[in-house]
């Protein structure tokens, strides 16, 4: 079977699987902190001062990883976290000035994978990025130790969708869905289990790889996402259930 991912050297890119990131942050100290810092993590990093900038630079970058600062000049994080969602399915950890504003940021569903408030240490935004990284998949933003051998191909199917979980890609009958890296990580956790019952705080520590239980209300907004792009509707077919008081599930088909 075809593997997207394990053909180093076909594009002529080398076998180096580089992952890279984009900072946008108008301030300078910490852009270059956060620049600093991911470079130590291995990214081949590109820093801008705007959003404007940030959008196209996206375009340019097709990065793996963006910190977006939500106050920015010109247009506002969240308008670019909206243009850069056009475009990419990068995961974008928003950075905020304020710790109390990130209930009401998750609540505009701005398409942000994380958020993080300012003042922040070097050792949260690596843990953060960290656990982002480190979810459970094999992908393109995994290192090849965790590739050793040949991987599986692992396909998961669920009445009419698909997931190819190497590939990342899911389909609802044969129809590729155009999914964020945090709606398809969702999605391939549920499908890989679809009998079990996830909590919100047990998705949130599996698909986000934090005990940041304080917002499960992240895992509902993006949830929300997902159900909308499966196609669900009020009369139309269901895929995830909600499980009143617990969490959700896969709905049995
Ligand atoms: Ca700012």
């Amino acid at each position: 079977m075809r593997k997207v991912w394990q053909t180093p050297g076909v594009d002529g890119s080398g076998s180096g699987q580089e992952r890279r990131a984009l900072v946008i942050e108008d301030d300078e100290d910490i852009r270059s902190l956060i620049e600093f810092t991911l470079e130590t993590q291995g990214f081949d990093v590109t820093a801008v001062d705007s959003g404007l900038a940030g959008v196209d630079a996206v375009r340019t970058l097709d990065p793996d990883l963006i910190t977006l600062d939500l106050g920015l000049p010109g247009i506002d994080g969240i308008e670019t976290c909206r243009r850069i969602r056009e475009t990419s399915d990068a995961y974008v950890v928003m950075i905020t000035a304020r710790d109390d504003e990130i209930d009401r940021l998750i609540g505009l569903e701005t398409g942000a994978d994380d958020f993080l408030s300012k003042p922040f240490s070097v050792r949260e935004l690596k843990a953060r990025v960290n656990a982002l990284f480190r979810r459970p998949r094999r992908g393109p933003a995994l290192t090849a130790a965790t590739t050793q051998g040949e991987p599986d191909h692992e396909v998961l199917e669920h009445g009419p969708l698909r997931v190819d979980v190497d590939g990342r890609r899911a389909f609802r009958d044969g129809e590729e869905l155009a999914l964020t890296r945090t709606e398809f990580d969702l999605l391939t956790e549920l499908m890989r289990t679809p009998a079990r019952v996830w909590t919100r705080e047990a998705l949130l520590r599996s698909v986000w790889g934090t005990d940041w239980a304080t917002d499960t209300h992240l895992v509902e907004v993006h949830v929300g996402n997902l159900r909308r792009k499966l196609g669900e509707s009020r009369e139309g077919p269901k895929f995830v259930r909600t499980v009143r008081g617990v969490g959700y599930r896969m709905e049995s088909l």
